[in-house]
């Protein structure tokens, strides 16, 4: 494999495989990498997830954020949760964690159906559903800023509070201008609940439109979420790329994994352009399936073709979809999407099919 554009020095990859079904599908996407790349990465294992926490209390060691700023390129993550800590909140600690402190505002989510009996859309092929989702990633719903009145009364009263910022806002707007530009695709389309959250998302769209008309060379549009999910099942076909915020981005997201065969397959980037980035699926730790050797790896590997777009390696990440694309074309898969492989025996077929052409 010929990549002029990496440099001689191996990339330094973080691998927490987290709990459940993230651990078998990240121990196939490691194996993965290491036959596209031999040399040209190198892994090192965090055991972060339930175990440890419930061993020793550890869920985000202090000082593990410095440590990925110096010693890493990236972060290759499989997912956190487990019954046993209801509150989960090692994952909270763990992914939340991670995001808020490494800054990651962008959360980087490719819908592309590589196979066209994998749509529950009647009629659609590869070719129409291809979109990705741009979340913000780092404010909205889900900074966990609120409280409870009165909980468990009648009286209770809960608030959740949705936080915007013009920094937050602008950003992750630009970076969606920017990735349709540098990718050259025509179209991004805002979408937010303007017309109800009048305060907060007013500020979405008038950053937009203050934003469109430096990207004149793209074609934006604006839509309500709710006209977007429409659409988005009646005609994926209108989309290039989609930039929201972090609950819509967070719903849309799901249902774009859907048109395009289902959660094994969806992948995730949650990058801070310039800097260390994690990858991961779009799955949890699934722990009804956790331990049967089913879980789908191909979400998993096709995040680390994202974080491989991410180190500069684009010929490696494509070979590493040629591959997931083949497999399915092939029936050599997991059952989810239709063939009747383990995970350990689907990983193996990928690994085969990347060494050969590495
Ligand atoms: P979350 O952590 O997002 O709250 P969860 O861990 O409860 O979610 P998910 O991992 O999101 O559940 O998965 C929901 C369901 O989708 C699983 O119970 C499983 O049936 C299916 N699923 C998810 N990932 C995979 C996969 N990689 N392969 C096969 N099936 C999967």
């Amino acid at each position: 494999m010929s990549e002029t554009e990496i440099s001689q020095d191996p990339k330094r990859i973080a691998v927490i495989p987290g709990d459940g079904i993230g651990v078998e599908v990240t121990r196939e996407a490691v194996k993965v990498l290491r036959a596209a790349t031999p040399e040209k990465l190198q892994f090192t294992e965090f055991d972060w997830g339930a175990d440890r926490y419930l061993r020793d209390g550890t869920s985000l060691p202090a000082g593990a954020v410095e440590m990925f700023h110096r010693d890493f390129d990236a972060i290759l993550f499989g997912a956190v949760g487990d019954p046993r800590v209801p509150s989960n909140q090692h994952a909270a600690d763990i992914l939340l964690g991670l995001r808020a402190k490494l800054d990651l505002y962008v959360n980087l989510r490719p819908v592309e159906l590589l196979d066209d009996a994998l749509t529950p859309l009647r009629n659609r092929a590869t070719k129409d559903v291809h979109f990705t989702v741009v979340r913000e990633n780092t404010e909205g719903l889900y900074v966990g800023a609120g409280g409870h009145f009165q909980r468990g009364t009648p009286h209770e009263v809960a608030i959740q509070e949705d936080v915007n910022t013009r920094r937050g806002v602008e950003r992750i707007i630009r970076y969606a201008f920017e990735f349709a530009r540098s990718r050259h695709l025509r179209r991004v389309c805002m979408s937010d609940k303007s017309n109800a959250l009048t305060f907060g998302h007013e500020l979405w769209l008038r950053v937009f439109k203050e934003l469109k008309s430096e990207y004149a060379d793209v074609e934006s549009r604006h839509l309500y979420v709710d006209a977007l999910a429409m659409e988005l099942v009646r005609d994926p076909t209108q989309f290039d790329v989609i930039v929201t915020c972090n609950l819509f981005g967070d719903i849309l997201s799901d249902l774009g994994s859907q048109l395009a065969g289902g959660l094994g397959l969806a992948p995730s980037g949650n990058i801070h352009p310039g800097r260390v980035s994690l990858f991961e699926p779009v799955h949890g730790s699934a722990p009804n399936i956790a331990g049967k050797n089913i879980a789908n790896p191909a979400g998993s590997v096709l995040s680390s073709a994202l974080m491989l777009d991410h180190l500069g390696m684009p010929a490696t990440a494509n070979l590493l979809r040629d591959a997931v694309s083949a497999s399915i074309r092939e029936k050599q898969t997991t059952q989810d999407i239709g063939g009747n492989l383990g995970t350990r025996e689907a990983g193996d077929w990928l690994a085969e099919f990347v060494a050969t052409r590495a």
